[in-house]
């Protein structure tokens, strides 16, 4: 073990949605050699997620170190002032400092690679690619501006993002050779910064193993209820950590002993067999008015008769008509529901006078009373009878049976302030929700309240679970210990305590030291400070509404909305 010292630097793996329901038992049949390897000489446990365990909230509490009630993300889609449509999220959004901003404030540099909410990107002690929600051809996504120039120059057909309009049209072979090439170009990339520019934080992440985990676990699962048999998609999700094992392989090459590894993933994944339409579920019970409008009801005729969108456009495909839906504009193309229907097929419907509970988005797993003086047409009182609401929605959603298994669908439900803390509270949802294991929280426009998931070829048949993964490795860390408790909170302050830095006391997470080595933490005692980092920018941002169009429709393209 070597002593503490300036140079050391630690190397962040982040694995969108990784899983040790997948990774133990690969690497334990000699699949993933090199993550075999991280497990055997380091510290690894379950890392908890976030609540709701999604991409946003999730990454943003790792960097930061708090709890969404402090950095203020929930989900995709942030509530605005007087309206019911939501907007995405962006860098700006984020309340609490940063992880580079910290070190950077230490004169420490970070590169920091493809990371979720980093566009519009602000300057820095180092570089930064932004990752996820930055629009689709957006001019400027490194720092410096012309790092993205260098990398187009070296590495062969670089791109930020897969395109996932094969995921929307149902073409699964192009969308796993995308997925994997743009894998592959990452980890290029990730290797070829890793040498030649100078780091003390090096976080590279990674998000197609979200994606394929996604839309191909019902091809590798016999238990699930679509499983087609033996087939071309058996190992398109090993194909993707295979990938990852590789690159692991490279940057355990390339670390010097002084330096540690820290791999994550935001949160886990498991099979998802049913969905639970929450939406159908709040009108049945009442809590939703619909308007009796004939849109509505030629939309729903549409869905029940199985005309969907993404059918109708790829039975054009196959007819040599694909120019057909070029010619409707917006508002028509807008009646044919998707084959997941979204709070957006249904929004401009809700009879807000009479509605008292909204579930506005897949992926934020919440559900949002409709509050007199918060929400434009809110009907709730704030006293009294909004905590009756709450707790009647609570218990009444308690109760939500599949009627198939006779058990509850719902796994936990929570009041928010249950679940978090903090000075941006007020906008997080009003009941957060967790499903039981194999079910996923969806919108809906039907009757249907649970239905079997995964059937079409654009329906997801994984989803994310609140096991995410945490592993270390590196002189200080323990070798062969299975760590307990973590959660995704801990991984900054965890972060900086490698780095030889004091843990800002704001912080609600803590250092993983049972992952550390004992004779170390005695040497060099944790420290904490009470400096509050500032944001490095104060002013707001928002996407043009062509950007906010293109994200959104990525979004639906991935199942958040
Ligand atoms: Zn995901």
């Amino acid at each position: 073990m070597r002593e503490a010292s300036t140079r050391q630097r630690v190397f962040v793996l982040g694995l969108d949605g990784a899983t040790f329901t997948l990774l133990k038992p690969w690497a334990a049949v000699g699949k993933l050699p090199n993550f075999k390897r991280v497990l055997d000489g380091g510290a690894h446990g379950i890392l908890k997620s976030t609540l709701p365990p999604l991409t946003p909230p999730g990454w943003t509490s790792a960097i930061t170190g708090v709890n969404p009630g402090k950095h203020n993300i929930y989900s995709f889609f942030k509530p605005m002032r007087r309206a019911y449509r939501r907007r995405v999220y962006n860098a700006r959004d984020i309340k609490a400092p940063k992880l580079w901003e910290i070190l950077g404030a230490s004169g420490k540099r970070s590169i920091i690679l493809h990371l979720p909410l980093t566009y519009p990107v602000d300057p820095l002690n180092g570089l930064m690619v932004a990752g996820m929600m930055t629009p689709v051809g957006a001019a400027h996504y490194t720092y410096p501006r012309e790092l993205a120039d260098e990398l187009r120059r070296v590495i062969a057909d670089y791109r930020l993002n897969v395109d996932t309009t094969y995921a929307r049209a149902g073409r699964l072979n192009t969308l796993l050779k995308e997925c994997l090439e743009v894998t592959d170009i990452h980890c290029r990339e990730t290797l070829y910064l890793m040498e030649r520019k100078p780091w003390d934080l090096f976080f590279a992440m990674l998000h197609t193993p979200d994606l394929v985990m996604h839309m191909f676990w019902k091809f590798m699962e016999p238990r699930h209820p679509f499983y087609p048999g033996p087939n071309e998609f058996q190992d398109a999700i090993l194909q993707c950590y295979r990938r990852v094992d590789v690159l692991l392989g490279e940057i355990l090459e390339r670390l010097d002993e002084s330096s540690h590894l820290l791999i994550l993933s935001d949160h886990g994944f498991e099979m998802t067999r049913k969905n639970v339409f929450i939406t159908n579920w709040l009108v049945h019970s009442g809590y939703l008015v619909l308007r009796r409008a004939r849109r509505l009801a030629f939309k729903r005729a549409l869905f029940k008769a199985g005309i969907q969108r993404e059918r109708l456009v790829k039975h054009l495909e196959a007819w040599r008509l694909a120019w057909v839906p070029k010619l409707f504009p917006e508002s028509i193309k807008n009646q044919v529901p998707r084959s997941r229907p979204s709070f957006q097929n249904i929004e401009d419907h809700i009879d807000w006078t009479r509605t008292r509970a909204y579930f506005p988005s897949a992926g934020g797993s919440a559900i949002y009373l409709n509050v007199k003086g918060r929400e434009p047409l809110g009907i709730v009182h704030p006293d009294g009878e909004y905590a009756a609401l709450r707790d009647e929605i609570i218990e009444r959603l308690g109760e939500l049976k599949d009627p198939e298994t006779g058990r509850p669908v719902i796994g936990a439900i929570h009041k928010r302030e249950d679940v978090y803390w903090g000075e941006y509270l007020d906008h997080a949802p009003d009941i957060m929700l967790l499903p039981a294991s194999g079910y996923f929280l969806n919108e809906g426009l039907g009757d249907e309240v649970i239905s079997r998931a995964g059937g079409g070829k654009v329906e997801r048949s994984g989803n994310h679970h609140m096991d995410g993964v945490v592993m270390l490795y590196g002189p200080c860390v323990r070798s062969g210990v299975e760590i307990q408790g973590a959660r995704i909170i801990d991984v900054t302050p965890t972060i900086l305590y490698l780095l030889g830095l004091p843990v800002p006391d704001y912080m609600d997470g803590r250092v993983l030291t049972e992952a550390l080595v004992p004779d170390y933490i005695e040497r060099v005692p944790v420290t904490y400070t009470a400096a509050r980092f500032e944001a490095s920018t104060t002013s707001g941002f928002e996407y043009t509404e062509e950007e906010r169009m293109s994200l959104e429709e990525r979004l639906k393209d991935l199942g958040y909305m």
